[in-house]
């Protein structure tokens, strides 16, 4: 297991596109997409457990969830996928400036009125003489106002297929909003197909495969976003315990209140459990082992206790605890109940893997 990011990146100054841009190359500079990428695509040919340790320092020093959601929907939004899909001249043409933050990608699910039931989709797809022609809406794409491309699903036949569209393809458009008030330092946008016009050789893997596409996609985003969330985690922590232990109430250390104590204890345990979790994903992945079940927990455990111990920080400060940072990182919480599918969406992924529901 090594290291090689170099953290050289620290908070976040302001929330513009730019900066989210420069933010996001700087990651590719340091190394952080070369992860779990064999060298023969420009990658470190390392392992899911180095992946986690440098995702794990990048949000302890920026303690960004918006920059670790945008750098995770650019490696298993448009890496991965390529990587395992994409054919000899996609993987050659696009992975080397995929890999080292050159090109920035991510990958295009929702619309306005299909979230959580991907088979809703309506985008869709239509052969020509000498390709496709998409036409659609999808919604809340993170990175799309900074993207080269962007993994794109779309019916083609009936039948959810993935394209690559490229940001100045003829008929798309790669908007600036709308956004969301979590993870904000992280860009988002429509993506509006309109005639939008690609060749022939941009379908990414067989007509028809988008499906499982995207269920391989999510899993590997549901595994391994938090490991960069952890680091965040582990900032507040140091944060409240630094602050539990100077701040008096009635001559002593707060921290000499059980109440507060507990609290801390609690975040202790959850910012741990979510570094298991992770690392069980990371094992299993590095044994080429699916991870169906891990990933959906890894996801449901690890937000609540993010979101948990977001609002224990900002009850331990007080109110000082809502007057910026601390307060935000709620918001950014509260997000990641939503991305890469919501809590009760893993609920019935570990459900149905029992072999319940319908
Ligand atoms: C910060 C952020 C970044 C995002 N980035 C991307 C991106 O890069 N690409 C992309 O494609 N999407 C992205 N999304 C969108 C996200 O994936 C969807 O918002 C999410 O899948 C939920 O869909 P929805 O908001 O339409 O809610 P809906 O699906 O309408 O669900 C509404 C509520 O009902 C619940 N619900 C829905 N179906 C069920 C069910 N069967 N059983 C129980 N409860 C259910 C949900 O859990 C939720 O609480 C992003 C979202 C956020 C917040």
């Amino acid at each position: 297991m090594s290291s090689h990011f170099i953290p050289n990146i620290g908070p976040a100054a302001g929330r513009t596109t730019a900066e989210a841009k420069q933010r996001l190359k700087q990651c590719g500079e340091a190394g952080l997409f070369r992860h779990a990428v064999a060298e023969e695509f420009g990658g470190l040919g390392d392992d899911f457990n180095s992946l986690c340790n440098d995702h794990e320092l990048l949000g302890k020093q920026t303690r960004d969830p918006g920059l670790v959601l945008a750098a995770n929907a650019h490696i298993w939004g448009a890496i991965f996928p390529l990587l395992r899909f994409g054919s000899d001249k996609q993987k050659s043409s696009l992975l080397p400036g995929l890999v080292s933050g050159e090109l920035i990608g991510g990958h295009a699910i929702t619309e306005p009125q299909a979230g959580s039931d991907t088979q809703a989709m309506q985008a869709c797809a239509v052969a020509t003489a000498d390709g496709f022609e998409l036409n659609g809406c999808k919604r809340y794409i993170t990175n799309t106002p900074i993207a080269d491309l962007l993994v794109v699903y779309a019916k083609y036949e009936g039948v959810i297929s993935a394209f690559l569209v490229r940001h100045d393809d003829p008929g798309v458009t790669f908007s600036d909003g709308p956004t969301v008030q979590g993870c904000a330092t992280a860009t988002m946008g429509d993506i509006i197909l309109s005639d939008c016009r690609i060749p022939a050789d941009r379908l990414l893997g067989k007509a028809g495969m988008g499906s499982i596409m995207i269920h391989l996609a999510l899993e590997l985003e549901r595994a391994f976003i938090f490991s960069g969330i952890a680091g965040v985690m582990q900032w507040q922590l140091d944060e409240a315990i630094s602050f539990a232990r100077t701040r008096q109430v009635k001559g002593a250390p707060l921290s000499d209140c059980q109440a507060i104590s507990h609290r801390i204890a609690e975040m202790k345990l959850r910012l741990e459990t979510v570094r298991l979790w992770v690392g069980k994903c990371a094992d299993h992945c590095d044994r080429k082992k699916r991870i169906a079940v891990e990933s959906a927990a890894t996801k449901w455990y690890a937000s609540e206790a993010f979101l948990s111990s977001s609002l224990d920080t900002v009850q331990i400060f007080g109110t000082r605890g809502l007057e910026g940072e601390h307060a935000m990182l709620v918001q950014d919480a509260m997000a990641g109940r939503l991305f890469s599918g919501s809590t009760e969406i893993q609920k019935n992924i570990i459900a149905s893997m029992l072999g319940m529901g319908s």
